[in-house]
């Protein structure tokens, strides 16, 4: 039997960005609303993630939300009832030529105008603190308050809380088609329901253009697949999430003792039924990059290998902002392989933006007009944590 209702927003999309924005809409401005979620809540990217909550590396415009996200981190236990695994384990980024050390300097220096500190340690500090590293290394910087968090945890639990402040969660419902006109969006799904309401989010995450493109808009977007590993349960040793600072391979380690690991390598996901393969060959030459930063990890047993679907947009930061064609739409979709660690903090800014049509937050870099106007970051494209 079809059914029409009626909220004062609806959300496309229940990863942690879209779990976020209900949880903030019920929680600070009392707005009455409906996620819409294709399949099961925090399933996609956001469930599959590698768990870096990292700040370092990012595009710098992006450090205020993610130094607003890393607020949030901390506050988890009393906004979704959980700590999610969030451990402030540091963050660590190594280098093992000058080039990949002078890269690491300059961003500390230009990050530190931006409110973030990091801090520079030579092979001599390095090999003290964590001796378990390959001697080789030249030195590396370090974000203290960052760590990780166990993705499959975090967006059940912002999803869980929204619902329980009164935001209507309905998963197996894909939205099919919106229309817009004066009165406000129309949004029919597979089984027949119609959701009206004069706002809407786009947090489809590697679908999100799919959206845009209703109302005339879209971003380049290119759809890939992070690789990812775990090993069996090991001794504890490793401490913070690292990686190196010549690219994206990372690794860290769960205090149940299994060591997660991934980066630089990528499957070709589908869209429709979503589907992410991992590809044991990638693999292979992926765990060479992790014992070349961990040596003592030869010989650890792989147990699982996955892959999750993520949007990247051409210039290597997401598309957030206002729609430049329909109002009351607002997007945020095509996280790079780093929206992880901001989802908290997107939720937030998107709730302010449908409530009030503004934020404190700068997010002005990220608007979809970017690709409409000369951007001023054209050519360089930005760190991504896969
Ligand atoms: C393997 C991997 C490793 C990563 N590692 C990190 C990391 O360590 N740190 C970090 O910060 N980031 C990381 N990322 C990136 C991060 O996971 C994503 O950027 C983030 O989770 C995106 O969240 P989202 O809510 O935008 O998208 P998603 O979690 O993909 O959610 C979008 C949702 O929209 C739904 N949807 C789409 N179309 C429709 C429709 N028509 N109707 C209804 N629902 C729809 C989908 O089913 C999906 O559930 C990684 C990503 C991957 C895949």
């Amino acid at each position: 039997m079809s059914r029409t209702e009626r909220f004062d927003a609806i959300i496309v999309g229940g990863g942690l960005m879209g779990a976020s924005a209900a949880l903030h809409l019920r929680k600070f401005h009392g707005m009455s609303v409906a996620v819409l979620e294709r399949g099961y809540i925090g399933a996609q990217a956001s469930g599959v993630n590698f768990g870096h909550v990292r700040r370092q590396g990012r595009f710098l415009p992006q450090l205020p939300l993610a130094h607003r996200s890393r607020r949030l981190w901390s506050a988890l236990p009393e906004l979704v009832g959980h700590h999610c695994e969030f451990i402030p384990s540091g963050s660590l980024k190594l280098a093992f030529a000058e080039d990949e050390m002078d890269k690491l300097l300059a961003y500390a220096r230009e990050a530190k105008h931006w409110g973030l500190e990091i801090e520079v340690l030579g092979a001599d500090a390095l090999r003290a603190e964590y001796p378990w590293l390959n001697p080789d290394v030249l030195g590396g910087t370090r974000v203290s308050e960052d760590g990780h968090a166990n993705p499959r945890l975090v967006t059940p639990a912002f999803g869980r809380t929204a619902q329980a402040l009164g935001a209507v969660v309905r998963e197996s419902c894909e939205v099919l088609s919106i229309d817009h006109d004066p009165a406000g969006f129309r949004v029919q799904t597979a089984g027949g329901e119609t959701y009206l309401a004069p706002r809407l989010l786009n947090t489809a995450g590697a679908w999100g253009n799919r959206i845009a493109a209703w109302f005339g808009e879209a971003a380049p977007l290119e759809i890939k697949g992070p690789l990812m590993a775990v090993t069996e349960p090991l001794p504890y040793f490793l401490g913070p999430a690292l990686g190196s600072g010549n690219g994206p391979c990372y690794l860290r380690q769960v205090q149940r003792g299994n060591v997660v690991w991934g980066g630089g390598r990528w499957s070709q996901p589908q869209l429709d039924p979503p589907r992410a393969q991992a590809d044991p060959e990638h693999l292979t030459r992926q765990f060479e990059d992790i014992v070349r930063l961990v040596p003592a990890l030869r010989g650890a047993q792989v147990i699982r290998t996955w892959s999750g679907v993520e949007g990247y947009v051409a210039d290597g930061i997401p598309v957030m902002g206002p729609s430049a064609t329909t109002p009351g739409l607002f997007h945020a979709y095509g996280f790079c392989g780093h929206g992880f660690q901001l989802g908290p903090a997107v939720g937030a800014v998107a709730a302010e933006y449908l409530a009030n049509g503004q934020s404190e937050t700068p997010i002005e870099p990220f608007s979809i007009t970017r690709f409409s106007e000369t951007p001023a970051n054209a050519g360089e494209v930005h760190e991504h944590d896969d």
